[in-house]
């Protein structure tokens, strides 16, 4: 079944970009044109894939996860916030609706652990449940981390969704992110004059 998605829903990806810097998202935005291909992006979609394959021959026990119906790449949708994103694994246990996103990394960064509250706020109207944790399962260190989904995270969920909508519309370039740490690798850097 195809799903019919009006072209102003955002997706997903960008609330963890906007988390890790605004900018991403102004840029992919406003400037399509500018976003450049890089290595590292290719090969985490490669390594994401081969990780969903994986997935699938591991149980759920050997995740530390409870028994249930495991679902690849789910497509899920909020009306509501006008969100869309695609969850690497989604598994149905009788202790609830569970969201697992792969992430090519050995940390649980403030801007997966938001992505992964998205997953749950778009599981919920998706499929009228009530989602009470997520995971991350980070590749390099092939371990679960937990992510409660709090209350303060869902409502930021829903502000940074307004927050991208009214920088897009006002095509107004936001500042670097105050952790300058994170511009040494970025490949945006040279577009950012000021960083
Ligand atoms: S170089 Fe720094 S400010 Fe520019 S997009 Fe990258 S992280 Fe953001």
């Amino acid at each position: 079944m195809t799903l019919s998605i009006p072209s102003d829903y955002l997706i997903v990806t960008a609330i963890k970009d906007y988390v890790h810097c605004p900018r991403f998202v102004y840029y992919a935005g406003c400037l399509p044109a500018v976003r450049p291909r890089t290595y590292m992006m290719d090969a985490g979609a490669e390594e994401h894939e081969r990780e969903r394959e994986r997935a699938r021959r591991r149980t759920l026990r050997a995740y530390g996860l409870p028994d249930g119906e495991r679902r690849f790449a789910q497509t899920v949708v909020s009306h509501r916030l006008r969100l869309i994103g695609l969850i690497d694994e989604l598994v149905i246990a009788e202790s609830g609706w569970i969201p697992v996103d792969y992430k090519l990394s050995d940390r649980p960064s403030d801007s997966f652990i938001m992505q992964v509250t998205a997953y749950a706020l778009l599981v919920e109207e998706t499929f009228g449940v009530s989602v009470t944790t997520g995971y991350l399962y980070l590749m390099v260190t092939r371990k679960l981390h937990p992510v409660p989904i709090l209350p303060e995270a869902r409502a930021e969920v829903e502000r940074i969704c307004d927050a991208i909508r009214c920088m897009i519309d006002a095509e107004r370039m936001p500042p670097p992110p105050s952790a300058r740490a994170k511009c040494r690798a970025c490949e945006f850097r040279r577009f950012c004059n000021d960083v």
